[in-house]
């Protein structure tokens, strides 16, 4: 039973140590993955914002192109602020149209009133109309007009029809309001021409930041928390941005990866818990006998002594029986060593069925075996343990179908601890009884007496 016991704690310890390592191998691995999980990541993140800054630069430089527009009218109202007659103002509107790019149609309020719009034909229909009495388009031209700044709105419903980003721009002469010109930007046209010459390696998308409505891209980047998202500065606005990182394989498979981490970690545990079990096997062999499997003569040296100290803390006996098969050599050498070996390893079982598991059996060379009883209360079960010994085999045995008999000659030694000796001298006084045993005609036991 206790044996089971230590088997099971030296279990149990193995089991520990390999979850242990299990658990560190996969924790250090994790730990890594999780690093080049992040440095991708950053790595992505810095793609992502390069790009997205190289993106923004080809939208800047087409808004500039409105400011020039723009920039142009004032400077031609505020040059001819005199003479503006209707057929100057209609030219130099055409002039500016036919210079733009991307321009779906110039128009000029004078006060709030769309006075003059280029080209006219599909455009005519918003001639003399009010700002003030176009609620969608008011705030954005009333924002112009105080801050005399340009405000770029949308993409708007334009009162023709259609969708298009508006640059609102005030023109103010001697500090004083006079008119606000509307260039309308065919949205797509605009963004095609500026993204023409960006690689297309990411996906984006770009929303206006108050209306979060997106103009540009697939909406859903915007609901993707892995997309990159950044913020830019147009007049008097802001435009949102989120820019797709790459699909990484790696990050993709991350846990893939972490799942291979795991399967190494718990072959590492496994080899660990295999590594500790051989070792034990290893080191439990160098204390046994090969034939029979018996504590050997170091291992029964070590028992000894434990059992040596215990018997004196505890002031009980203890017993050593050295026990010889009568005869051997002639087993030996009518049936062959082959078969001599086989009735040694029957003397071992029946010896140790014939005694309790805490008891310690050892085989210490050719036919001898030491058997030590730790522990006992009164004599008479050595006597009658020795007894039983040489009773196993009173009737003949059956080895390798072949029926032979066998007996044993039995020394006793009994250690008193009121009577100390050395475990040397213990051993010597079951040595000289197993001589009378065996000089009295063996298949005997014989207590040493003093
Ligand atoms: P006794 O009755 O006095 O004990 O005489 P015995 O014939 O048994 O001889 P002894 O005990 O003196 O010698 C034991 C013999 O056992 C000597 C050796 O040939 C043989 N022997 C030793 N080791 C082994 C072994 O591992 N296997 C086998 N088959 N024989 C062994
Ligand atoms: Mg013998």
């Amino acid at each position: 039973m206790k044996l089971m016991s230590s088997d099971k704690k030296w279990n149990l310890k193995c089991l520990v140590a390999a979850v242990v390592t299990t658990l560190v191998v996969f924790l250090f691995l994790n730990h890594f993955l999780n690093l080049q999980k992040q440095k991708l990541k950053a790595d992505e993140t810095l793609k992502s914002s390069v790009y997205g800054n190289l993106l923004w630069t080809e939208v800047d430089r087409e808004l500039n192109s409105l400011l020039f527009i723009s920039n142009g009218m004032a400077s031609f109202i505020s040059a001819y602020r005199d003479d503006l007659r209707p057929e100057k103002i209609k030219f130099i509107l055409k002039d500016l149209w036919q210079r733009s790019k991307h321009v779906r149609n110039l128009g000029v309020a004078v006060g709030y009133k769309i006075t003059y719009v280029y080209p006219e034909e599909s455009n005519s229909q918003i001639i003399g109309k009010d700002f003030r009495d176009i609620p969608k388009q008011w705030p954005k031209v009333k924002q112009a007009v105080d801050s005399r700044e340009g405000v770029f709105d949308g993409p708007v419903d334009l009162l023709q029809g259609g969708r298009g980003f508006i640059y609102r721009y005030p023109i103010y002469l001697d500090d004083e309001y006079w008119g606000i010109m509307s260039t309308v930007i065919n949205t797509d046209e605009f963004l095609s021409a500026a993204f023409k010459n960006t690689p297309k390696n990411h996906q984006f998308a770009i929303r206006s930041y108050g209306s979060k409505t997106v103009f540009y891209g697939d909406p859903q980047l915007f609901a993707d928390k892995n997309t990159y998202k950044q913020t830019s500065v147009v007049p008097n606005g802001k435009w949102e941005w989120a820019i797709k990182n790459h699909s990484n394989a790696f990050t993709d498979q991350f846990i893939v990866y972490q799942l291979l981490g795991f399967l190494f970690s718990l072959f590492c545990g496994a080899a660990v818990y295999r590594m500790i079990h051989a070792m034990r096997r290893l080191s439990e062999q160098a204390m046994l006998d090969s034939l029979t499997h018996l504590p050997n003569r170091r291992l029964l040296q070590d028992r000894m002594d434990i059992a040596y100290h215990s018997c004196n803390r505890s002031h009980k006996m203890m017993a050593v029986l050295i026990i010889d098969i009568d005869y051997f050599k002639k087993i030996n050498d009518t049936y062959g060593h082959d078969f001599g070996d086989e009735v040694i390893k029957t003397v071992a079982n029946g010896i140790k069925a014939t005694l309790r598991d805490t008891d310690t059996v050892s085989r210490v060379g050719g036919d001898e075996f030491i058997v030590l009883l730790k522990e006992f209360k009164v004599l008479e079960n050595v006597h009658s343990i020795a007894h039983k010994l040489t009773e196993v085999f009173a009737s003949p045995w059956l080895v390798l179908d072949k029926e032979i008999t066998i007996h044993l000659s039995i020394g006793v030694s009994v250690y008193d601890p009121e009577n100390p000796v050395g475990i040397k001298e213990l051993l010597k006084e079951a040595d000289i009884a197993l001589y009378d045993s065996k000089a009295q005609g063996r298949n005997r036991f014989n207590f040493y007496q003093k």
